[in-house]
């Protein structure tokens, strides 16, 4: 569990990085987002101690921002989906990637692509589609990794 360390905040900010602001589980709400549900995928997708992911999505839980689904018995495993309020923070991650994208840059350009679901459509930064040249809202964008990375690994 994560100590309060802002208590002499009085900012809507400092509450929500109580709860989210630890590095990994910001990795791990992407991971959530990017449909990863089970904590092998979790664990090989962040390089993360497995007592520290336990940790990270036991908060998660107690914070409402997944619900644990059991998917097998003996022994019990539990696939973890992101709720209401972890989804609500779909633009927040979005964001942060497309700041990263242009302050923190990778020579080999973005990671991840970002694509209207109804035309297949690059949507930019300001959420709008490059094809249609409509709005678009996070309900309605995926992301796949850009080719330029898979060519380099
Ligand atoms: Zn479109």
């Amino acid at each position: 569990m994560l100590g309060r360390m802002y208590e002499g905040q009085d900012c809507s900010i400092a509450r929500a990085l109580e709860v989210v602001g630890d590095r990994w589980t910001l990795l791990l709400l992407r991971d959530l987002f990017f449909g990863l549900k089970r904590f092998d995928e979790f664990q090989q997708s962040l390089g993360i101690a497995p007592n520290v992911l336990t940790d990270r999505l036991k908060r998660l839980d107690q914070e409402g921002l997944l619900k644990r689904v059991r998917y097998q018995d003996s022994p019990e495993r539990y696939e973890y989906l992101p709720t209401r309020k972890a989804l609500d923070l779909q633009p927040v991650i979005f964001h942060l990637a497309k700041w990263g994208d242009r302050y923190c840059p990778d020579p080999l350009g973005p990671p991840r692509i970002s694509y209207h679901a109804n035309c297949g459509g690059k949507v930019n930064e300001k959420l709008h589609c490059g094809r249609c040249k409509k709005l678009v809202w996070f309900d309605n964008i995926y992301t796949e990794a850009n080719p330029t990375h898979q060519k380099a690994k």
